[in-house]
């Protein structure tokens, strides 16, 4: 665990994100700098398809195992060994170069404009890559399988690039605030931003932040930096939400996007988060359809396409902005929440819910919600995939086999009670208690 110059432990991962304020020159920069890691980047995925390549065709003529090429390292720690020597001029195979008085000079000409940081971090990337490319074939790694890395385009990779922080004993943080919109980062120096940095300077102060990277991202016309590291727990005052809260149950609809109710059955909260989408979505399906309109190369597309960025950046930034509503409000209001095990996968695959399910980015929000939990102390509860939420009536217990996705009320056939559909779920949920541990002691039989 990381204990900070003050003495506090830091254990909280953080992200501070800031739009850059750029110049023509300092874009340049910038480019550069992503130009360098993409460069490095497909430097060693290249090397390892044609070592692959080499090695298929050997086996193809016969060649015992023992006499084919050697197979190459794709250790993070050889890559960055290997890029080094390449770049520097050291390996055989590095780049040359003629200036203007015809000397030839050995290594990557421009290397030095940029952070020597890019090309380390670019070789971690293509090893990390190639790591779960294997992991995947071998069946050892869940989740989708993950083809052979990509090479990265110049014009459809959006430009991104990568620095460490590295500290050095006595120093400040080596990317920090250096006034109330702008940050300094290693070789590259201040860049203007458009926040505030003033909760990341009295962090940084405090020593309640510890900086691990610098990430940039160049998209919609803007360039994106997020300072990424590890911050202090929040304060205890901010943490535990309100002990005296009732659990509650949160319910993510289809109807609306989410709704919390306690096990007494009252609502606490509802979120209307497909309703809020939809008039931005209108304009992005309008937007598509001029794009479509426009022809290939002209600058009318050119104009099109943009404006199409922009309105995809404003959904974008609608939905982010919703979802940590309604985390933040949930982890700091309440004590303990019960959530649904919602296979989301498989969920997308029915096309009724698909747009919706994307809408409401379920995943995301499970995401926030697991880690704001933990910052704030709050218990976060998963209830059983195969607990009936929405069929068990909230009034009497009884189950509803035939309730349809249609259904947008619950209409209870023992009781009578009709309630809406998702607040049902929501009470259920809260009222849900996990079943007994499995390795629970055995009982011991009566002699
Ligand atoms: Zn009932």
């Amino acid at each position: 665990m990381l204990v900070s110059h003050a003495g506090v432990p830091l254990t909280r991962a953080t992200t501070f994100r800031f739009t850059l304020d750029v110049e023509a020159a300092e874009h340049r920069r910038l480019l550069a700098h992503a130009g360098a890691f993409r460069l490095a980047f497909n430097h060693h995925i290249a090397r390892v398809r044609a070592n692959l390549d080499q090695r298929a065709a050997e086996r193809s003529y016969g060649l015992a195992e023992a006499d084919l090429t050697p197979a190459l390292s794709w250790s993070k720690v050889s890559f960055i060994n290997e890029m080094n020597a390449w770049k520097d001029g050291r390996a055989s195979d590095a780049p040359t170069s003629v200036d203007d008085d015809g000397n030839q000079t050995r290594g990557l000409s421009w290397r030095h404009e940029v952070s020597a940081d890019v090309f380390e971090t670019a070789s971690v990337n293509a090893a990390q890559a190639l790591s779960n490319w294997a992991a995947s074939r071998r069946g050892a790694r869940d989740g989708a399988s993950v083809g052979f890395p990509r090479f990265k385009s110049k014009h459809r990779t959006t430009p991104t690039f990568r620095l460490r922080a590295k500290y050095s004993e006595g120093s400040p943080a080596p990317v920090r605030p250096v006034g109330p919109k702008a940050l300094r980062f290693p070789k590259i120096g201040e860049l203007g931003v458009r926040e505030t940095t003033r909760q990341l300077r009295r962090m940084l102060k405090g020593g309640r932040f510890h900086v691990y990277a610098a990430c940039f991202r160049y998209e919609r016309g803007r360039w994106i930096v997020s300072v990424a590291g590890v911050a202090a727990q929040l304060h205890h005052a901010r943490r535990g939400g309100d002990r005296c809260s009732p659990r509650v149950g949160l319910d993510l609809g289809v109807k609306t996007l989410a709704v919390a109710a306690d096990a007494d059955g009252d609502l606490r909260h509802r979120w209307e988060g497909v309703k809020a989408l939809t008039h931005a979505q209108e304009r992005l399906r309008l937007a598509n359809q001029a794009f479509a309109r426009t022809k290939q190369g002209s600058n009318v597309r050119k104009k099109a396409a943009q404006r199409l960025g922009k309105i995809h950046g404003r959904v974008a930034a609608v939905r982010a902005a919703l979802l940590h509503e309604i985390t933040g409000t949930l982890a700091r209001n309440h004590a303990s929440i019960v959530i649904e095990d919602l296979n989301v996968a498989g969920m997308v695959q029915n096309r009724k819910l698909a747009r919706h399910i994307a809408d409401a980015s379920f995943g995301e929000l499970r995401r926030q919600l697991q880690y704001k939990s933990a910052w704030h102390g709050t218990q976060l509860v998963i209830a059983d995939r195969w607990y009936p939420s929405s069929k068990t009536c909230s009034g009497c217990a009884a189950l509803k086999t035939d309730l349809a996705l249609a259904d947008r009320t619950y209409r209870c056939d023992a009781c009578g009670l009709a309630i809406d559909r998702d607040l049902n779920a929501a009470i259920n949920l809260a009222r849900y208690t996990p079943a007994e541990p499995v390795n629970a002691p055995p009982q011991l039989a009566a002699a």
